[in-house]
C-alpha cells in the first residue's frame, strides 16, 4: 500500500519517508525497551537526548551517501551534453551498481570526446579545403543566413564574407524556392555562373552548401578555341593566296617595258600583300602559347625603359614596390600596349594625364599580388562588353588585337587584366594583377 502510494514520488521523498519511519520505529523501540526495564524518567530523557540526535545524524549521512553520487553523475551527464568532456566524478563506491554506472558514463564521455575531436578535425579539413578552392562557396543556415564562405566568395561579393555573416541570402543575390532549389535573383548572373547545391546536417541543423562555377571563363575558353580555329584557317588561306600574288606582282614590277601606271599599281599590290602578311602574322600572337619565363625585374628599371619609349608623352609614375616577378619581355609588351591605348584614348582632348602605378596588394584571399595600373583621363570606354574580343576596335586604324594579346599573356602568368572606366567619369584604368612570390633566389634584372 505504502509502495503504491509512493510510486512516482522522487527517490529523495521515498528515502525521507523511510528515514522518518526508521526514526519512529527506533524511538518507539527504545521507549518500549526502557519501560520494560523500568528505567527512571531521568534515564529515559537522558538516553533520548543522547541517542536521538546520533540516530538522526546517521540517517542523514546514509541519505547523503545514496543521493550525492546521483548529483555528481547528473553534473557529469550535463557537462557531456554541453560538450565538456573534462569533468570527472569522485568515486564513492569501488564496486556495485553506482560504481558500474560511473564507469559507463566516464567511458561514454571519453568515447564522445574522441568522436568530437575526429569530427572537429574533419570539419576543419572541410573548411580548409573550401578555402583552397577557386570556386566561390557559401554555406547558409536554416534561416538562409550566411554562416560560412571562402575567399573566392569574398571576391565574388567584392568584400570579406565575414562582414556579411548572418546576412540573408537575398541580400547576397541568391534565393531558394520551396523545393530547396537555389537561383540568382539577377538572371544576368546565370550567364556567367552556374549554381550547384547540396545540404548537410551539423549539430542537428540543416545547412545549404552553394557552389558557384564560373562558366564565363569556360565560355571564353570555348570562344577563344573557336577564334583560334577560325584564325588558323583564315591565316592559312590568306597566306596561301598572298604568297603567289606577291611574288607574281614582284616579278611583273621587275619586267622591263612596264608602263609607269602598271608599275605603280603592281607596287601597291606588293606593298599591300606584305602588310597583309604582317597583319595575318600578328593575329597569330593572340592565341599563341608562350613559354613564360618569370624573373625578378627592378620596378625602377622597368618603368624607366617604358617611359623612354614615349618621349613626347608625360607619364607620371608611382613605384610602391621595388621588384616585379614576371616574364620581362611579355610584361613589357603588355604595358606598352596599355600605355599606347591610354595615349590614344586622349587623342583630341587637351591635357591628357597618364599615370603608371606599380604596387603590392593583398587580395581577398589574403594572397599578395603585384598590381600595375595605367590610368588615363581620356575619352573613356565606349563599350565594355567587347573589349577583349579579338578584332574589336573603335579606332580608324585600329586592329583590335592589343587587349586580346595582353589578356592572353596575363592569363598565362595566372594573373588578371581588367579595363574599367574611372569612377569620377573621366578616362579609364587598365589594371593587371599578377601572383607575387617573395623568393629572393634569383637576381634582379
Ligand atoms: P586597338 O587599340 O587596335 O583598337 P585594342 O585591343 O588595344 O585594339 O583595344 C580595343 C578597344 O578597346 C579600342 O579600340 C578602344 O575602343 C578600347 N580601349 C582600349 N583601351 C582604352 C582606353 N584606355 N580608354 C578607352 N578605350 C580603350
Amino acid at each position: 500500500m505504502t509502495l503504491r502510494a509512493n510510486a512516482g514520488k522522487s527517490l529523495e521523498h521515498q528515502l525521507k519517508t523511510v528515514g522518518i519511519t526508521l526514526l519512529l520505529a527506533f524511538s518507539g523501540g527504545l521507549l518500549w525497551l526502557l519501560l520494560l526495564l523500568e528505567a527512571s524518567t531521568l534515564v529515559i530523557v537522558t538516553l533520548f537526548t543522547l541517542l536521538l540526535p546520533l540516530f538522526i545524524l546517521w540517517l542523514r549521512h546514509f541519505y547523503q551517501k545514496i543521493i550525492t553520487p546521483f548529483y555528481s553523475l547528473t553534473n557529469l551527464v550535463e557537462a557531456i551534453r554541453l560538450e565538456d568532456y573534462s569533468l570527472r566524478t569522485r568515486e564513492q563506491y569501488q564496486s556495485g551498481i553506482l560504481h558500474s554506472l560511473n564507469q559507463e558514463i566516464t567511458t561514454l564521455s571519453e568515447d564522445l570526446q574522441h568522436r568530437k575531436q575526429a569530427y572537429d578535425q574533419h570539419t576543419l579539413l572541410i573548411y580548409h579545403l573550401i578555402e583552397q578552392l577557386d570556386a566561390p562557396i557559401a554555406i547558409f543556415n536554416q534561416k538562409q543566413q550566411l554562416s560560412h564562405a571562402n575567399g573566392a566568395f569574398s571576391q565574388y561579393i567584392g568584400q570579406p564574407w565575414q562582414s556579411k555573416r548572418l546576412s540573408t541570402s537575398r541580400s547576397l543575390g541568391l534565393s531558394i524556392d520551396k523545393n530547396n532549389r537555389w537561383s540568382f535573383i539577377d538572371e544576368n548572373e546565370s550567364s556567367c555562373w552556374q549554381l550547384k547545391q547540396s545540404q548537410f546536417i551539423q549539430d542537428e541543423k540543416t545547412y545549404h552548401l552553394v557552389v558557384l562555377t564560373n562558366i564565363e571563363k569556360l565560355l571564353r575558353q570555348n570562344q577563344q578555341d573557336s577564334w583560334q580555329q577560325i584564325i588558323r584557317v583564315l591565316s592559312h588561306e590568306i597566306r596561301n593566296s598572298l604568297t603567289p600574288i606577291k611574288s607574281l606582282a614582284q616579278t611583273l614590277v621587275e619586267l622591263p617595258n612596264q608602263q609607269d601606271n602598271s608599275k605603280k599599281a603592281l607596287q601597291v599590290i606588293v606593298e599591300r600583300s606584305i602588310s597583309l602578311q604582317e597583319f595575318v602574322n600578328r593575329y597569330g600572337d593572340i592565341t599563341q602559347r608562350y613559354a613564360v619565363e618569370k624573373r625578378w625585374l627592378s620596378s625602377q628599371t622597368f618603368t624607366e625603359m617604358l617611359i623612354a619609349l614615349f618621349p613626347t608623352q608625360v607619364i607620371s609614375t608611382e613605384i610602391k614596390t621595388d621588384k616585379i616577378w614576371a616574364d620581362p619581355l611579355l610584361l613589357k609588351q603588355v604595358v606598352i600596349n596599355l600605355l599606347k591605348n591610354a595615349i590614344e584614348a586622349g587623342v583630341g582632348s587637351k591635357n591628357i594625364r597618364i599615370s603608371l602605378v606599380i604596387s603590392l596588394r593583398k587580395n581577398l584571399k589574403n594572397e599578395q599580388e603585384l598590381v600595375i595600373e595605367v590610368t588615363d583621363t581620356g575619352q573613356g570606354i565606349a563599350n565594355t562588353d567587347n573589349l577583349f574580343v579579338p578584332f574589336y576596335t573603335t579606332k580608324d586604324n585600329g586592329h583590335g588585337i592589343g587587349l586580346s594579346l595582353c589578356q592572353n599573356i596575363i592569363e598565362q602568368h595566372n594573373g588578371r587584366l581588367t579595363l574599367t572606366n574611372n569612377k569620377n567619369g573621366i578616362g579609364a584604368t587598365a589594371r593587371l594583377s599578377l601572383p607575387y612570390q617573395d623568393n629572393n633566389e634569383q637576381s634582379i634584372l
